[in-house]
């Protein structure tokens, strides 16, 4: 089986975006972002080894846009069907419905954890609509099911529906494990609960794995040393955060983040505070810290 990989080069901040095509079996992952410069290179790429016609099935591996923001043209184009988890595919084919929720969702989890209401409003004003298709057909899929012989793996942490695919010799990792660049949890989709024990069950689930990775930005990773390198990361970050919250608590997350990244503003700010978020609900978890409020939420450290 041939795996041919399209480089999006300076889409986005996590390094260039990978688009696979498994020319043998009519398969695209992850199409790439939107907008006409992508395309262009999608439509070059595949013409290396795989022409429109022979795409059968777009797979994408979690809704964010810069993944699946080419998907449903891809897929018109091609005459092919649009495959996710179920839990991301109608922040995908549902597009406009979904985005509205997704606001909403953001502005409440944004005002629990603490962030005053003036960046609160940037944040949701600067979330700009993509060009997608109000709806657009998908098919939706769970743990283990086949799509043109890939299984999935649901691999939630980053997003709640993020899915792996794999063949008996690669695995497509989407941003699980990325080469450089550590995966938001907590920000990166607001509606996954315990977002880093969540995330920690996936690297495990996806250390097993002992087939080539091919990661959604960048063009390799060593799976194993990655996963340790982010677990390390984690671990220091948590004792930071605990160190954070022994000298200032009680405290918010939005505190403890302003603390930790300096002042931030848009993306950065709901990244951000969502990751001391992930960190807090497994601290609080393993008994390191407890809540002492709910609106703000506040924490404080456990003797
Ligand atoms: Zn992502
Ligand atoms: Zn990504």
């Amino acid at each position: 089986m041939s795996v041919h990989r399209i480089a999006h080069d300076g889409a986005s901040l996590e390094g260039a975006n990978s688009t696979y095509v498994l020319p043998d079996r009519g398969v695209v992952i992850d199409p790439g972002p939107p907008g006409e410069t992508a395309w262009r290179t999608l439509r070059d790429g595949l013409g290396d080894g795989c022409g429109l016609d022979a795409v059968d099935h777009v797979l994408v591996t979690h809704w964010h846009i810069d993944h699946a923001g080419l998907a449903p043209r891809l897929a018109e184009a091609a005459d092919a069907s649009l495959h996710l988890h179920e839990s991301d595919a109608a922040l995908v084919g549902e597009y406009d419905r979904e985005r509205k929720q997704r606001l909403v969702r953001d502005k409440q989890r944004l005002e629990r954890w603490g962030v005053p209401s003036d960046i609160v409003a940037a944040v949701i004003d600067n979330d700009r609509p993509s060009p997608l298709p109000a709806s657009f057909p998908t098919e939706s899929h769970t743990d283990g099911e086949e799509i043109a012989g890939l299984r999935l793996l649901h691999t939630p942490g980053h997003t709640l529906g993020h899915a792996a695919f794999h063949t008996e010799r690669a695995l497509f990792v989407g941003d699980a494990v990325l080469p450089t660049y550590t995966p938001n949890v907590g920000g990166s989709d607001t509606r996954v609960e315990n977002a880093l024990a969540t995330y920690e069950r996936t690297l495990e689930r996806l250390r097993e794995y002992d087939i080539t990775p091919y990661p959604g930005h960048g063009a390799d990773v060593d799976l194993s040393s990655r996963i340790d390198e982010i677990r390390d990361h984690n671990a220091t970050r948590a004792e930071t955060i605990k160190t954070v919250v022994d000298d200032a608590g009680p405290v918010t997350p939005w505190e403890i983040a302003t603390d930790l990244f300096g002042e931030m503003n848009g993306i950065h700010a709901k990244m951000g505070t969502g990751e001391v978020v992930a960190h807090l609900s497994h601290l609080e978890s393993v008994g390191d810290i407890e809540r002492v409020g709910t609106t703000p939420l506040r924490v404080s450290l456990l003797p």
